[in-house]
């Protein structure tokens, strides 16, 4: 496989851009290698500009949930692109997005757009001590939320890829309003609580952290969350930007049958365009500018091209969720076959794998146990994931450059897909 033009590229992008990129997991720097510059995405795949093809779990990170470059996605894009790029004014689509929101998530009872994750938990955090009037904030280790300050500590992604979980430029007096404590660890939150209950304006968490690889809430602890923050009025803030329609169309909180005060979301509801929206309760999301004091505002917030896509993005995924082709079923079809040829394969070539998957998200840990928390996490092989990575990139199959970050299965994911990738993984543990 060639990479010449993608080489020339990332050297020119060098010169310009901090790192050659424009989002930092995105340079292969955890897996000692260059990025591939991509000149076209289709369904399962995407083409680089030396004309190499892939089939791809990235999936933009999330959003393409039905592939990339849908028909009824690209079309609704046109459709609104021949209308306007953007208004700075009240337009109908905004009320069918939040129509959409609101039927999927019962805790959502208003909703806010905003233009990415990072602002929407941005906002949820100013919005949970405005209404408070508290000032701390509990988070999770391994737990991302957007690069936001308060947010960015001990946070997953690319800052954990990085090794800089603790960012630079993050003042320590702020930082120090974040508690950060290990997910599903029922004991030390409720220490926390019952310590400082009554300074603690919100408790935010990915109710299924999928920013550190992938692992899933233990029986009772997403509960055993609920109930202590509202036994002290604390708002619970679920982070669902990546989960929300991915894991079902209500999210984490539909499957855990949690509703928490505050909900975040973007990626699937933007369709592969810049999207963010947060929601809650009438009376939190009504302390928001411009009936209450919270501020919170956007040139671009709601922008029509945004909505189309996003709109175009979910109508098609749950549409069909009552009917015979429940694209839900599928996903989940998919992943358990990419499961079970994994384990397989794992076995066979005694590489011991931990590969935990929630429907069409997945992440598959080289270490002996099985993941629950970060620390579990931090005990995979990097250099042995690296390898892997690097043997599958070659055979035409492309992951997410990183350990820590999990992989997307969509509805354009043929079966013959899943079979091309389990080859390409049988030949790549053969070779470690
Ligand atoms: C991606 C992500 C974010 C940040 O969203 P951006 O659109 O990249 O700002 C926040 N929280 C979670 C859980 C995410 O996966």
């Amino acid at each position: 496989m060639k990479h010449d033009l993608s080489h020339k590229l990332f050297a020119e992008a060098l010169k310009l851009i901090p790192g050659g990129v424009n989002s930092p997991v995105r340079a292969f720097r955890a897996v000692d290698g260059e990025p591939l510059f991509i000149q076209r995405v289709k369904g399962s795949r995407l083409v680089d500009v030396d004309d190499n093809e892939f089939i791809d779990y990235v999936s933009t990170w999330g959003p393409s949930i039905l592939g990339h470059a849908h028909p009824s996605v690209l079309h609704a894009i046109s459709e609104q692109l021949s209308k306007g790029t953007s208004f700075g004014a009240p337009h109908v689509l905004e009320i069918k997005m939040a129509r959409l929101i609101l039927a999927h998530y019962p805790s959502i009872r208003k909703i806010r757009m905003c233009n990415s994750g990072t602002e929407a938990t941005m906002s949820c955090v100013r919005l949970a001590r405005g209404f408070t009037g508290r000032k701390l904030i509990v988070k999770f280790e391994g737990c991302y939320h957007g690069h936001v300050d308060s947010l960015l500590v001990k946070a997953g992604s690319g800052a954990l890829t990085l090794g800089q979980p603790d960012s630079a430029g993050v003042p320590s007096d702020l930082a120090q309003l974040t508690i950060t404590l290990p997910f599903n660890d029922p004991e030390a939150f409720s220490q926390v609580i019952r310590e400082r209950g009554n300074e603690i304006a919100a408790v935010i968490l990915e109710p299924i952290p999928a920013n550190a690889g992938l692992y899933l809430p233990a029986p009772g602890y997403l509960e055993l969350l609920r109930e202590l923050t509202r036994d002290h009025e604390i708002l619970l803030i679920f982070d669902e930007v990546m989960t929300g329609f991915r894991v079902a169309p209500g999210g984490a909180q539909q499957i855990y049958k949690i509703n928490p005060d505050l909900t975040a979301l973007g990626k699937i509801i933007g369709g592969g365009l810049p999207v963010g929206a947060f929601g809650g309760t009438t009376e939190i999301m009504d302390c928001l500018a411009p009936t209450g004091p919270v501020y919170q505002a956007g040139t671009l917030s709601g922008n029509p091209l945004s909505l189309a896509a996003g709109i175009a993005n979910i109508e098609q995924l749950t549409g069909a969720v009552k009917g015979e082709s429940n694209p839900y079923k599928e996903l989940e079809s998919r992943g358990a076959m990419l499961e079970a040829g994994m384990r397989e394969i794992s076995a066979t070539s005694k590489i011991p794998v931990q590969f935990q998957r929630i429907g069409s998200m997945f992440c598959g840990y080289f270490c002996d146990q099985p993941v629950h928390n970060l620390d579990d996490a931090k005990k995979s092989d990097t250099r042995r994931f690296a390898k892997f990575f690097h043997g599958m990139l070659d055979r035409g199959v492309y992951l997410a450059p990183s350990q820590f970050e999990a992989g997307f299965i969509s509805t354009a994911h043929s079966i013959g897909d899943i079979e091309q990738t389990l080859r390409a993984a049988r030949e790549t543990f053969s070779g470690m």
